[in-house]
């Protein structure tokens, strides 16, 4: 074999190999199909991310036994069980197996809401006056319950670790020990410098969010033109002090269009408030990629 064979041979190896790798390291998210690149697993995140959570929770002063904390409870259960009983219906149930719900209300001004893998959910009691009322509390919830679903933090960690490696996906991996995913966890749930400040999600991930989250919202039984009538309010908010969760969520017409766009899908799923049978569901036509 001379040098040239052996070279491009070597190389074809290598290609191969690379491309393998990518394969098993893809995922691809429930409904939109949308491929994305994993390079951590479940566990790892969710070691990562409680670990913050917890010390995040600790610290907090978390709102019990009140009518607002059991409300945020109440519709995060409802929505949660009713995707969960949906993605089950639909072959997806082992996609659920590292999620344990918790939804949480604390005590802070900050017009804020997010989420964590396993399903961490908080909502500031901030958020309370500017949502106002139980359906547009449904729709920060159920888009936050959208970002666990489509394990966008997981996605983030992974794009974090190709960066930091300048592309050298299989190199990076190899190389990322776990000191670094926990920096690189640490920088993109960012829970401990500033309450709740965590990253921003990309703009796909955020209209992936609004997308899924109109889904579930409905499946949940709460109408989905409801979001729109959110993100309209929440636009038209700002001013002087843009509310955190608007600094991380900009609204423009763009994105209320997309949502728009959507609600046919999802007014399929809703069948109004008590009378739901979603478990049966069958998947509304193929969900393009955004
Ligand atoms: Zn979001």
């Amino acid at each position: 074999m001379n040098r040239n064979v052996y070279v491009r041979s070597v190389k074809f190896f290598f290609t191969g190999l690379l491309a393998a790798f990518l394969l098993a390291s893809c995922g691809s998210v429930f409904l939109t199909g949308r491929k994305q690149l994993m390079l951590v697993s479940d566990q790892e995140v969710l070691a990562l991310s409680l670990q913050q959570y917890r010390s995040f929770m600790d610290s907090a002063e978390v709102v019990v036994n009140s009518a607002d904390a059991e409300m945020i409870n109440r519709i995060g259960r409802s929505i949660a069980e009713s995707v969960e009983n949906f993605m089950t219906f639909n072959g997806r149930a082992h996609e659920l197996e590292n999620i344990d719900w918790e939804f949480s209300l604390v005590k802070d001004n900050s017009v804020n809401a997010f989420a964590m893998p396993g399903g961490k959910v908080v909502v500031f009691t901030g958020m309370l006056p500017v949502a106002e009322s139980e359906a547009h509390l449904a729709v920060v919830i159920a888009h936050e319950i959208a970002h666990v679903i489509a394990k966008h933090s997981t996605e983030r960690i992974s794009q974090q670790i190709a960066l930091q490696f300048g592309g050298e996906i299989a190199g990076g991996l190899l190389a990322s020990s776990s000191e670094t995913k926990r920096s690189i966890a640490t920088a993109v749930f960012g829970l401990g410098a500033q309450l709740g400040v965590m990253m921003p999600y990309a703009r796909k991930q955020e209209y992936e969010a609004d997308e899924l989250g109109l889904l579930f919202m409905a499946m949940g039984g709460y109408h989905p033109q409801e979001a729109t009538a959110f993100w309209t309010k929440m636009s038209a908010a700002g001013g002087t002090a843009i509310p955190e969760f608007l600094s991380t969520h900009p609204t423009d017409a763009k994105r209320i269009a997309k949502i728009q766009q959507k609600m046919p899908d999802a007014l399929y799923y809703y069948k109004g408030p008590g009378i739901i049978n979603r478990t049966t569901a069958p998947i509304v036509k193929d969900t393009k990629v955004l």
